[in-house]
C-alpha cells in the first residue's frame, strides 16, 4: 500500500512512524512533513492547504491512501479534493469537520443527539455577551466559534477578561464551567462502525501545575490508571456512535478520527468538544500502545468499510510524551535555534524512547527549531513511572537554546494521585 500523509507535526510523525512500521505500507509519502518525518517518509513540499495540489500529488504518486493529519485542511477541503480524484481519504468532509471547524455546529449536533456536553449560549453581541456570563457566573468559559488550534477558549474568574475575549469575536459561545479531570478519547469510523482507541490525557497549560496560557499540548500519557474501566464503552454509548449516527443521518457521514475532549465531572461524563482528527500530542502515546498495524485500519476507516476490522489490540505498555517548546512559546515563538542530542536519545534510549518532531527543518547538517513545540519525546514503559522516567533522561539529552518543557507530565497519575 502506498500511503501519503498530509501534515508536518509531531502527531504526523507518529503517524508516519507506525506506518512505516506496518508490513502492509510499501511506500510512505509526507507534505510538507518536517526534519524527523524526512527519516521514515519520503517529503513532498507540497502545501497541506491546497486540495487541489495534494489531490495531484497523490494521484502522481500512485496513492492508495491519504491520511489527513491537521484540522485546516481537513476545514479548507482537502480530504473533498482527494476524495473528488478517486483515492481513499483518511479524514471527514469539510462539512463533517465542521464539528470541530464550528463550536455552534458542534453544540447543535450534540443536542440532537442527546449527547451530554455543557449547557450553552451562542453570542453574536455585547448584550447577549452580558447575559450569558450572568447566566452562568464565574468561572466564565468563553470560546471563539472559529477553528483557533486550541487557544481560542478563555476560561477565567476574570468577567472583564471574559467579556474582552467575547467581544474580540465575531461569535462566540459561552458555557456552563465544567469540573473534574479531562480525558481524551479518539474513535476511528468510516461514518457508520466506530472503533474506539485507548483514553489518554494531554497537559493543556504551558507550565508546571496547569499554570500559565493555554497551549496546542505540553505533553500527554496513557493508559489512565484512575479512569473507570468502563469509561471508553460508556463513551461509546453515550457520546461516539450517537455523534457518528446524527451526522449520517443529517446527510454528512463522519468518517476518519472522531476525537472527544471530555470532562469526568462530579454530576457524569460530559463533552467539552469534538476534533476531527488525531490529537496532538495524545497520538504521540497512544500510537506508542497500538499494535494492530495502522494501515489497513485507516484505509477500511476511508473506504467505509470498518466492519471487516477486528477489534485494536494494545500492548500492556503505558506511554508518556513531553513536548519541548521553543523560546516564548505560545506568544511569540523563537525559531531557528540549533537541536542537540537527538543521535544521543537514537543510540542511549531506543527503542524505548524516540522523539517525534513537531516544528524542525534540516539546515545543511543541523537540525534546527522551526515553530513553538519544536519536539515531543515519547517513551513507553511498563508502567507510567518508567515511562515517565525514560521519557525525561531522552529531553535531558536533547539540547536546544530557551526552550521549554514541563516536568510535571502524569507526574500524578505515576504516583496513583
Ligand atoms: P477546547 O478548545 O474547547 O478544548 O477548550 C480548551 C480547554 O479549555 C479545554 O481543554 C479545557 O481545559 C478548557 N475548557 C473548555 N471548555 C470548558 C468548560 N466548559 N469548563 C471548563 N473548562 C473548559
Amino acid at each position: 500500500m502506498k500511503v501519503l500523509v498530509i501534515g508536518g507535526g509531531a502527531r504526523e510523525h507518529a503517524l508516519c512512524r507506525s506506518l512505516s512500521l506496518d508490513p502492509d505500507v510499501s511506500a510512505l509519502y509526507c507534505a510538507p512533513g518536517n526534519a524527523g518525518i524526512a527519516e521514515v517518509a519520503e517529503l513532498r513540499p507540497v502545501d497541506a492547504l491546497d486540495g487541489a495540489a495534494v489531490a495531484a500529488l497523490a494521484t502522481e504518486l500512485g496513492a492508495d491512501l491519504v491520511v489527513v493529519g491537521p484540522e485546516a485542511p481537513l476545514v479548507a477541503g482537502v480530504g473533498d479534493a482527494v476524495r473528488a480524484a478517486g483515492i481513499p481519504v483518511f479524514g471527514p468532509s469539510a462539512q463533517a469537520a465542521q464539528l470541530e471547524g464550528s463550536k455552534a455546529f458542534a453544540k447543535d449536533v450534540m443536542a440532537a443527539a442527546g449527547v451530554p456536553t455543557a449547557r450553552s449560549y451562542v453570542c453574536t453581541t455585547a448584550e447577549e455577551v452580558d447575559e450569558a456570563l450572568d447566566a452562568f457566573g464565574a468561572p466564565y468559559v468563553v470560546k471563539d466559534d472559529g477553528l483557533a488550534a486550541g487557544k481560542g477558549v478563555v476560561v477565567t474568574e476574570d468577567r472583564a477578561a471574559a467579556r474582552a475575549h467575547a467581544l474580540a469575536c465575531d461569535r462566540v459561545v459561552i458555557e456552563e464551567y465544567l469540573d473534574g479531570p479531562e480525558v481524551s478519547l479518539f474513535a476511528i469510523t468510516d461514518g457508520v462502525t466506530v472503533l474506539p482507541l485507548q483514553p489518554a490525557q494531554d497537559f493543556k497549560r504551558a507550565l508546571d501545575g496547569d499554570e500559565g496560557p493555554n497551549t496546542g499540548g505540553m505533553g500527554a500519557y496513557s493508559p489512565l490508571p484512575w479512569a473507570d474501566p468502563k469509561l471508553v464503552d460508556e463513551v461509546m454509548a453515550l457520546v461516539l456512535q450517537p455523534t457518528v449516527d446524527e451526522l449520517r443521518r443529517r446527510g454528512t457521514p463522519f468518517s476518519g478520527l472522531l476525537y472527544a475532549g471530555l470532562a469526568i465531572t462530579s454530576r457524569g461524563t460530559r463533552v467539552i468538544e469534538f476534533n476531527a482528527r488525531f490529537g496532538d500530542p495524545e497520538t504521540q502515546v497512544v500510537l506508542a500502545r497500538l499494535r494492530t498495524p495502522l494501515a489497513s485500519v485507516l484505509l477500511n476507516a476511508a473506504r467505509g468499510t470498518l466492519d471487516a476490522e477486528p477489534p485494536l489490540s494494545w500492548r500492556d505498555d503505558a506511554a508518556v510524551t513531553v513536548v519541548i517548546a521553543s523560546h516564548n512559546y505560545p506568544e511569540t515563538p523563537r525559531t531557528g535555534d540549533p537541536i542537540e542530542g537527538l543521535a544521543e536519545v537514537a543510540a542511549q534510549d531506543a527503542p524505548d524512547a524516540y522523539v517525534l518532531h513537531a516544528g524542525t527543518r534540516r539546515e545543511g547538517d543541523a537540525v534546527v527549531s522551526a515553530g513553538g513545540r519544536v519536539l515531543s519525546v515519547t517513551a513507553t514503559g511498563s508502567d507510567l513511572a518508567q515511562a515517565r522516567e525514560k521519557a525525561y533522561k531522552a529531553v535531558s539529552r536533547i539540547k536546544l537554546d530557551g526552550s521549554q518543557h514541563r516536568t510535571d507530565i502524569a507526574a500524578k497519575a505515576a504516583e496513583g494521585r
